[in-house]
């Protein structure tokens, strides 16, 4: 496999708050400490976040919730439904704290961020993660678990073994190579990130069975049965870091999309621009597995390791009913950006969150407000979609989008979409 230009010397941190909604209720009333405790989803009922001491009576994630009310209570537990304005709030408020850990955030999901940890080689990691987790902890009141590793999917692992076994007290860096191999063996194949049902039974059925077998599987065999992203995933396995939030499969409880810029930014129109492209990318994803959302959050924030007034806030909204229309939202979140924006600030990083993400199917009913779902704003969707699949991204977008996109990290030096547009694939004369 090709490794040129890939380097093995990376350091990344993930953050993962524990049971999060959960949490972020508990912060807010502590009767609800260490009894069984589930947070239920907005329209089916069905349990999105759970407690250990709910993990711990054998309920099942996405089960209804009238099916287990009798026995939580029997436990003394509570069943509560989904508030996300706090969700939302509470996730800003952990991201600000652990943004003051290093410059290099990059936010995956409503309570997941990666910290990019390359100044930090003479640390000692595992301390410095335990110092992230304690702070969090004193500020926030959620509880998180830290993995540390030289790839974004190492990262993961170590963080979910941080998470299940108590000895390593939240945090787990995974450097050497002896350590890597011992997590490694004990990670089923199918818990890997970005190894979806498909590729775990596929992997199975050739007797791969954990993700040290699938990291030293035979590169012949790589290259032969896996796609491009299963090929990222096995090199980031053997530690060379090559896999971007953009690419990365999203997220189930939320999607966000957000990016530093390529310079500081002032102007109210340039961020407009950014938010606009933000929203694009991610209500395609959002659509991409057919769903919808009924949560959007925007953010903003200058940047705190550079001298200068600081501003760091987020505005958020429920969606009635949830939607997954493009320009409805971009108009929404423009909004959102409206309320948000103070001149003056050189702001360096805007963000946008979709949560509250359900399967299109299981929209609530509502006789007041057509769904988008259900008139030709959804066939719109999926026409633009299709054009933007076939003839690249952006051939059809939205005004407000613009067309200088002067705000963007310079890509330069991009490399073609090898592997996610056709007119890029590499051809054989
Ligand atoms: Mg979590």
């Amino acid at each position: 496999m090709n490794t040129t230009g890939l380097s093995q010397d990376n350091i990344v941190a993930l953050i993962d708050c524990n049971n999060f909604y959960v949490s972020c209720e508990r912060v807010f009333n502590p009767a609800l400490k260490d009894k069984p405790v589930a947070v239920l989803s907005n329209n089916d009922g069905c349990l999105v976040s759970r407690s250990q001491e709910i993990k711990d009576l054998k309920i099942p994630m996405g089960a209804p919730g009238f099916k287990y009310e009798a026995l939580i209570k029997k436990h003394g537990g509570t069943l509560l439904s989904s508030n996300y304005a706090l969700y939302g709030d509470m996730s800003a408020r952990v991201m600000e704290v652990l943004s003051m850990f290093s410059p290099d955030i990059e936010i995956y999901s409503i309570d997941e961020a990666f910290l990019g940890l390359n100044g930090f080689r003479t640390r000692d990691l595992e301390e410095f993660g335990r110092k992230i987790k304690r702070t969090v902890y004193k500020w926030t009141g959620i509880p998180v678990s830290v993995g540390i590793s030289k790839t974004k999917t190492l990262a993961k692992i170590a963080n979910h073994h941080a998470k299940k076994i108590p000895a390593f007290k939240g945090s787990l860096c995974l450097m050497d190579n002896e350590r890597i191999e011992k997590a490694l063996a004990r990670t089923p194949v199918g818990e890997i990130w970005g190894i979806g049902r498909q590729y775990d039974k596929f992997l199975r059925q050739r007797q791969i069975e954990t993700a040290l077998q699938l990291r030293d599987a035979e590169d012949k065999f790589v290259d032969h049965y896996m796609t491009s992203v299963g090929h990222k995933t096995v090199l980031e396995l053997r530690g060379y870091a090559c896999i971007n939030l953009d690419e990365a499969p999203a997220a189930k409880k939320s999607i966000v999309n957000s990016r530093s810029f390529g310079k500081q930014v002032t102007d109210l129109a340039e961020l407009q621009e950014a938010v606009s492209n933000y929203i694009t990318r991610a209500s395609e994803k959002l659509r991409k597995q057919k769903s919808v959302a009924g949560y959007l959050m925007v953010f903003l924030s200058t940047n705190r390791f550079k001298e200068g007034p600081q501003y760091n806030n987020s505005q958020s909204t429920t969606l009635f009913p949830p939607t997954a229309y493009t320009p409805e939202l971009i108009r929404i979140a423009l909004e959102l950006l409206d309320e948000l924006y103070l001149p003056g600030f050189e702001y360096k990083k805007a963000g946008v969150m979709f949560a509250d993400i359900m399967s299109e199917n299981d929209v609530p009913l509502n006789f007041m407000e057509t769904n988008y779902l259900d008139d030709k704003r959804k066939i719109l969707m999926d026409i633009v979609d299709k054009l933007n699949r076939k003839y690249g991204q952006d051939t059809l977008f939205y005004a407000s989008s613009g067309l200088q996109k002067d705000w963007q990290m310079r890509r330069a030096k991009l490399s073609p979409s090898w592997t996610t547009r056709w007119c890029d694939i590499p051809k054989v004369k």
